[in-house]
C-alpha cells in the first residue's frame, strides 16, 4: 500500500463513468428525493383529495386519486425515491387501501430527520429511536383496536365505503359497499380470502347506481356454435381443459391413401373419434361445456345436435374460475371425466352487456367466485371505479382476516402523537429526539386531512389534542364540516392493519434511506461531471436519475414535481 495513499492522494478505485457522494450531500439528496415523492401524492389524501392526471410518452390518460397508482405512472428513477415508491407497493399488496397515508408518513418522518440531522444527532441514533418509537405505536394501536366479526354487517359496509370516500366510487358509495362485502363474504374460504376471485367486468355505458354483483362467473365469449341454445336452465356444466378435436399424431406421419374408398375410412374414423367423445360428454351429463383449446367443426355440430351449449378457447383463468363457482373441477382429459367433476349452475346464458355478447354463469349454490359489474358514464370513470372497488376489497379481506379495525379521520394518529410524545420521556438519550420526532411526524395526517379540505390546520390539531386528551380516542376531523366527531359512530373506520402496516414500511424505508451516507453511481447518469472527490458538482449527476419525473413536464398543476425538478440546481 501505497506511497501515494501516504503522500495524502486518493487512490481512484472507480471507473470514470462513476460518480460518488458522500456524508451529508448523500443524505440530503436522498431526503430530499423521498420527501419529494410524499409530497406528489400529499394533495389527493382523504375525502376531498383531489386527483391528479397523468399522461404517459404515448399520451394515455390517467386520472386517478390513487397513491400507488399515481406512483407507478409517474416512472420514477431516482433510488431513494423508489424506495418511497416502494412503500406504496407494499402498503398495496398487504392491504389494499392506505397507500397515500404510508407515503405521506414516510415523507414526514424524513423531514423531521433532517431537523434532527442539522442539530448533529446521528443517523443511526434516529433509526433507533424511529424504530421504538413505530413499535410502540403498534402496541399502542392493537390494545385500542375495536373487534370486528364476519357477522357485523353493518360494520363491514362502513369499512369497504370508507375505504371509497374521496373516489370517483364516491356517489354510489353504498350500493358498492354492499356489494364489495357480499363479493369477498362469498369468495371467503375456510382460512383464506383470495380477492383474485372477485372478477371486476368494466362497462363503459349506463349509470354507477347500476353495477352489480353476478354470484358467478361471466366468461368472454360466445358459443362456438350458432345452433346451440342460447340459454341453458338447470345446467351440468363440464369444464374441460382439453381439446376436442382430432389429437395429432405426435410424428410427423404421413397417410398413404390408395383409393377413394379409403380415404372416406380415414374420414369416417375421425368422424366416430370426435363422435364418441361427445358422446362422452352427454352420458356423464353434461348441457353445458367450457372448453381451454378448440372443438372441432364436426364434434361442434355433434354438440348442437344434442342441445349442448359449448364454448372454446376459455381462458385458463376463466375455467378455474368457472370450477370454483360451479363446484366443478378443471378436468385435464376428457378420458378420465366422470359425472362428479361436472359443476352446477341455474343459469347458463349468453347475454348481450355493454354491446357484447358474454356467456353469464349464474344460480349457483355457493359461488366461490363472483362478478362485480361495474358501469361508469366514461372509460377513465370506470377504471378509476375499479381502483377503488380494489381498495375496498382490500379492507373488507383484510378486516375479515385480522378482525380489527379503527376509526378514521386522523383519529389513531393524533392518539398516537400524543402517546409516544409520553413515551418519549421513558426514552432518555437521544434517542427520545426521535422517539418525539416520530410523534410530531404522525401529525401530517390530521394536517393533510385538515388541509385539503380547506380547513385551518393549526385549528384542527389542538381541537383534536384536546380532544383525545380527554380521553376520546375515536375523535376524528370531519373533513366535510370541519367538527371534530366520533368517527367509529360516524362509520368512518379502516382495518388496524392498514395503519400498522402503513407505520411499519415507513419507518423502514425511512431508516433505510437515512442509514446511506455514500451513494455511488456506476455508470452514466446524464449531466453529472466526475468532479474531485469534495466536488459539490458530484452530486446533481446522481439526480439526473430523476429525469423520469421530467417526463410529467408541463402539468403546472403537479405542484410537487415542481419541487423535484428544482433539485438539480439545489444540490
Ligand atoms: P390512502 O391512500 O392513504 O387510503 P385516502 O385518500 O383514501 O388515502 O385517504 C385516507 C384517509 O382519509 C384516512 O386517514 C381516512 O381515515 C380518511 N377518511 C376517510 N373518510 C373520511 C371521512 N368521512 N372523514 C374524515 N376522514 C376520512
Ligand atoms: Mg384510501
Amino acid at each position: 500500500m501505497s506511497q501515494r495513499m501516504q503522500q495524502g492522494q486518493p487512490m481512484i478505485i472507480l471507473g470514470e463513468d462513476s460518480q460518488r457522494t458522500s456524508g451529508q450531500d448523500a443524505q440530503s439528496m436522498n431526503i430530499t428525493a423521498g420527501k419529494a415523492v410524499a409530497e406528489a401524492v400529499r394533495t389527493t389524501l382523504g375525502p376531498k383529495g383531489m386527483d391528479k392526471m397523468l399522461v404517459d410518452s404515448s399520451g394515455q390518460v390517467v386520472v386517478t386519486n390513487d397513491g400507488v397508482t399515481i406512483l407507478k405512472e409517474m416512472d420514477i428513477d431516482h433510488p431513494a425515491a423508489n424506495m418511497i415508491v416502494e412503500v406504496s407497493e407494499t402498503q398495496e399488496t398487504e392491504v389494499g387501501d392506505g397507500t397515500t397515508t404510508a407515503v405521506v408518513i414516510a415523507g414526514e418522518l424524513l423531514d423531521q430527520a433532517e431537523d434532527l440531522l442539522e442539530s448533529d444527532v446521528h443517523a443511526t441514533t434516529i433509526a433507533q429511536g424511529y424504530r421504538q418509537a413505530a413499535e410502540k405505536a403498534k402496541e399502542v394501536l392493537e390494545s385500542k383496536a375495536i373487534e370486528v366479526t364476519e357477522d357485523d354487517r353493518e360494520t363491514l359496509i362502513k369499512i369497504a365505503a370508507t375505504a371509497m370516500t374521496g373516489k370517483g366510487a364516491e356517489s354510489a358509495k353504498d350500493l358498492l359497499a354492499e356489494l364489495v362485502v357480499d363479493s369477498v363474504l362469498a369468495v371467503q374460504d375456510d382460512d383464506s380470502i383470495d380477492t383474485d376471485n372477485v372478477s371486476v367486468e368494466k362497462v363503459v355505458g349506463g349509470s354507477i347506481n347500476n353495477s352489480e354483483l353476478v354470484e358467478g362467473v361471466i366468461v368472454d365469449k360466445e358459443r362456438v356454435d350458432e345452433n346451440m341454445p342460447y340459454a341453458v336452465e338447470d345446467a351440468n356444466v363440464a369444464i374441460l381443459d382439453d381439446a376436442l378435436e382430432v389429437r395429432e399424431t405426435e410424428i410427423d406421419a404421413e397417410v398413404n391413401v390408395t383409393d377413394p374408398d379409403q380415404l372416406q375410412q380415414f374420414l369416417d374414423q375421425e368422424e366416430k373419434q370426435l363422435k364418441e367423445m361427445v358422446d362422452t360428454l352427454v352420458d356423464v351429463g353434461a348441457d353445458v361445456v367450457f372448453v381451454g383449446d378448440g372443438i372441432d367443426d364436426m364434434a361442434q355440430h355433434y354438440l348442437a345436435k344434442e342441445g349442448i351449449l359449448a364454448v372454446r378457447r376459455a381462458k385458463s383463468s376463466d375455467l378455474k374460475r368457472l370450477a370454483r363457482a360451479t363446484g366443478g373441477r378443471v378436468v385435464s382429459n376428457l378420458d378420465d371425466i366422470e359425472e362428479d367433476d361436472l359443476g352446477f349452475a341455474g343459469s347458463v346464458a349468453q347475454k348481450d352487456i355493454g354491446g357484447d355478447e358474454r356467456i353469464f354463469v349464474e344460480d349457483v349454490e355457493d359461488a366461490k367466485s363472483v362478478t362485480l359489474i361495474l358501469r361508469g358514464g366514461t372509460e377513465h370513470v370506470v377504471d378509476e371505479l375499479e381502483r377503488a372497488i380494489d381498495d375496498s376489497l382490500g379492507v373488507v379481506r383484510t378486516t375479515l382476516e385480522d378482525g380489527k379495525v379503527l376509526p378514521g379521520g386522523g383519529a389513531p394518529e393524533t392518539e398516537l402523537s400524543l402517546t409516544l410524545r409520553e413515551f418519549a420521556d421513558s426514552v432518555g438519550g437521544r434517542e427520545q429526539l426521535a422517539v418525539e420526532a416520530f410523534a410530531e411526524a404522525l401529525d401530517i395526517i390530521p394536517r393533510t386531512l385538515a388541509e385539503n379540505a380547506g380547513l385551518d390546520p393549526i385549528d384542527s390539531l389542538v381541537d383534536l389534542r384536546s380532544r383525545h386528551d380527554g380521553g376520546e380516542f375515536a375523535a376524528g376531523l370531519d373533513a366535510y364540516t370541519g367538527d371534530i366527531i366520533d368517527m367509529e359512530e360516524e362509520g368512518v373506520v379502516e382495518p388496524l392493519r392498514v395503519k400498522t402496516q402503513a407505520i411499519e414500511s415507513a419507518t423502514e424505508a425511512a431508516v433505510m434511506i437515512l442509514r446511506i451516507d455514500d451513494v455511488i453511481a456506476a455508470g452514466d447518469l446524464s449531466g453529472g461531471q466526475t468532479g474531485d472527490d469534495d466536488d459539490e458538482g458530484g452530486a446533481p449527476g446522481g439526480m439526473g436519475g430523476m429525469g423520469g419525473m421530467g417526463g410529467m413536464g408541463g402539468m403546472g398543476g403537479m405542484g410537487g414535481m415542481g419541487g423535484m425538478g428544482g433539485m438539480g440546481g439545489a444540490m
